[in-house]
């Protein structure tokens, strides 16, 4: 599943396709994904500037002077920027013609996104809606783990009154966004928390260590994922999401790489946990 990294990633890949280019056309190739897609998209957006892209968790946003586009990859979804003409294949259900830009006023490209699973989502939030913040998949998230205010001591204030195990309170997105499993994983293997214990009773002096984890394992990801970018505009690229080198995440059983004893295994709300109960007390 994408997660925040690979979603950033995807976002700083298209960007310079999209910024300041004109919509030409908006092609739906079914009634929706998860939910149905807008209705007369094409007659909002068409002749429309695009303004710019921003990112909130794992929703990607492309930016008009009326509105923003909200566009949530799912399961299993991937974003490209293609020339306009490439042949469509399987499960490609979104299409946004623009043209414009550096590469010449006559020159049209496709924002395409291809979704086998088809848990993504195309979304307009219209200024005349209110504040974009506001919107009902929006204002629910908790802080950006990349951006100035989350720290251990938000971590810190905000478990208080948590006893649910500090890897679900983490997933839950509530307090923090974009720490999906593998990240939650890795970043309580990084800080040397056992996912097991209960959020609230974690002190100040950990979670500044975990604040610190979930930062630089997010931002190492985007990094590894921008030496991919190419793939993101490639006709025939690969789909552009990358595996990093794990810790703990999908090694049950092999040898913890800081103390060698087997990591383990566990269930922890139908999600798996990967963790070193040596170095994660
Ligand atoms: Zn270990």
């Amino acid at each position: 599943m994408p997660e925040l990294p690979e979603v950033e990633v995807t976002r700083r890949g298209v960007a310079p396709h999209l910024e300041d280019r004109i919509v030409e056309d908006v092609i739906l190739r079914r009634e929706g994904l998860r939910w149905p897609f807008p209705p007369k998209l094409r007659e909002l957006l068409a002749g429309r500037r695009i303004l710019g892209t921003g990112r909130r968790g794992k929703y990607l946003l492309i930016k008009f002077e009326h509105g923003t586009l909200i566009v949530h990859l799912g399961m299993s979804g991937h974003l490209r920027v293609l020339p306009e003409g490439t042949e469509l294949k399987k499960h490609d259900h979104f299409d946004l013609v623009v043209s414009g830009g550096n590469a010449g006023p006559g020159s049209r490209q496709v924002l395409r996104l291809h979704d086998p699973r088809r848990f993504g989502a195309v979304l307009w939030h219209a200024h005349d809606d209110g504040e974009l913040e506001q919107h009902v998949l929006l204002r629910e998230l908790g802080v950006e783990p990349l951006e100035d205010g989350f720290s251990g001591a938000l971590l810190h204030k905000a478990t208080r009154n948590r006893s649910a195990p500090i890897k679900q309170v983490l997933l839950a997105g509530d307090i923090v966004v974009g720490v999906g499993n593998i990240y939650a994983c890795e970043s309580l293997f990084r800080a040397g928390i056992n996912p097991k214990t209960a959020a609230g009773k974690i002190s100040r002096a950990r979670y500044d260590k975990l604040a610190e984890a979930i930062r630089d394992i997010l931002a190492a990801a985007i990094v590894q994922g921008g030496s991919t970018l190419r793939d993101f505009i490639a006709v025939n690229g690969q789909s552009g999401y990358f595996q990093q080198t794990y810790f703990v995440y999908d090694r049950a059983g092999v040898p913890c790489r800081n103390c060698s004893a087997p990591v383990r295994q566990i269930k922890q709300g139908q999600r798996s946990t990967f963790y070193c109960a040596t170095c994660q007390r």
